[in-house]
């Protein structure tokens, strides 16, 4: 296997941080330790992705019909590391370019396609994800938030809870349940929801992990037009399956954590503790779960470029970026201490972000559990 950049990807990451270097703020570490669902991300996003997209580099990986540049998925991946490396300035945009285009663009009919993809390439579209419910977390196929036909449209009613990135976002990607006597994974469509239906109603659900990061989402007679789904009525779950795989791999976080970890060392030689064997023990640890996470990651991403079906690599790469979230958070402790703690502190915005890994796009357990089914082919019970 070959894993040196080709000259071009790697001009085209040295380009990207060049860029980063003049774009970014000053205040832009304080900016990001509020977390891309405060207001303030939410608004610096839409600039800095459409000053991307005006260099043609947001959704380059995208085919050239839909706003792309046909490259490669591993550009994809360069943009993506460079990003979190420095806190994801895209903020929620992260989503739209990795897996909310993806999927409109293999389920959308042509109308949905033309209003929708544009304005993503275009860096200027916040979308928010509405999925959980209070009695369907890990168990998703419980939901239970019902979608009623009513001649053009769809009355929704119910609620979603843990859904990030709700200021500003002018569109979710809501599961609904459009068969009211189906169960499980049957009679569940997706719905692309304007935010701005009558009958929505948005409460934050207060977190450490950063400001306006959790809402519910209330549904009261909302009507959402019925050419809003995606893909066919009930058929829902296999959209939501091919969202998930881009999911779980898009999000680059171990490139974060790698940097954390080079801050951490070097806190380690400040403080005189590169001596200490719990110490060496745990940056040795941290160093493998982060190369373990950045080579299981680029798997996924190999097997996008051949075009091959998602498969249960993308749980695995997934479970390799949380442990190698959690050994560098661990560190952060063991290095700082109770400072790792104190708001403010790189180890502490670090710790947060870390903190919610193992929990988010499927909790490590549940991917644990699809990694037995579908890799290790073992039985359910
Ligand atoms: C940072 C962050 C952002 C999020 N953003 C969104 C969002 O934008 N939109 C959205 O819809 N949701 C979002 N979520 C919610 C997330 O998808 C859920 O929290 C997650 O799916 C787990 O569901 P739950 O919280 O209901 O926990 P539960 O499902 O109640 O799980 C509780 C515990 O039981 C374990 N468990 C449950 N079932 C099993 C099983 N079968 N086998 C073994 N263990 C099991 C779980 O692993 C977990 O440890 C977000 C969560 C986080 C942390």
């Amino acid at each position: 296997m070959e894993f040196e950049w080709s000259e071009g990807d790697a001009a085209y990451r040295r380009e990207l941080r060049a860029f980063l270097n003049a774009g970014l703020p000053d205040d832009w570490a304080e900016l990001s330790a509020h977390g891309p669902g405060s207001d303030a991300q939410a608004a610096f996003s839409r600039q800095f992705c459409g000053a991307l997209a005006q260099r043609g580099w947001l959704t380059q990986s995208w085919p050239k019909a839909y706003g792309g540049a046909d490259a490669t998925p591993w550009r994809h991946a360069i943009l993506s590391e460079e990003m979190w490396r420095v806190g994801e300035p895209r903020g929620s945009q992260y989503m739209n370019v990795n897996w909310i285009g993806p999927t409109i663009m293999k389920y959308g009919s042509e109308e949905q396609k033309k209003f929708h993809l544009p304005k993503i390439s275009a860096g200027n579209a916040l979308w928010c994800q509405g999925f959980s419910e209070p009695e369907a977390g890990s168990d998703l196929v419980s939901l239970r938030t019902a979608a009623a036909r009513s001649g053009d449209d769809y009355v929704v009613n119910g609620s979603k809870i843990w859904t990030s990135y709700v200021a500003g976002a002018e569109y979710c990607f809501l599961l609904v349940r459009t068969d009211p006597n189906s169960k499980r994974h049957r009679g569940i469509s997706v719905l692309l929801a304007p935010m701005d239906a009558p009958g929505i109603t948005v409460r934050e659900v207060p977190a450490v992990i950063g400001e306006r990061y959790f809402h519910e989402l209330f549904f009261d007679d909302a009507r959402i037009p019925a050419s809003c789904r995606l893909g066919p009525e009930g058929e829902g779950w296999g959209v939501v399956s091919y969202a998930l795989a881009f999911e779980r791999v898009g999000a680059m976080r171990y490139a974060r954590a790698a940097l954390t970890l080079d801050a951490l060392a070097e806190a380690a030689r400040e403080r005189g503790r590169l001596d200490d064997p719990v110490i060496q023990e745990k940056l040795g640890a941290a160093r493998t779960a982060v190369e373990a996470s950045r080579l299981l990651s680029y798997r996924v991403i190999d097997l996008r470029a051949k075009g091959s079906e998602p498969t249960a690599d993308t749980n695995i790469a997934r479970v390799a970026g949380t442990l190698c979230e959690n050994a560098v958070s661990d560190l952060a402790l063991e290095i700082y201490g109770a400072e790792a703690l104190a708001y403010g502190n790189f180890a502490e915005s670090y710790w947060r972000l870390a903190m919610t890994a193992g929990v988010a796009v499927g909790t490590t357990e549940i991917n644990l559990n699809l990694i037995a089914s579908r890799w290790l082919d073992l039985p359910r019970e």
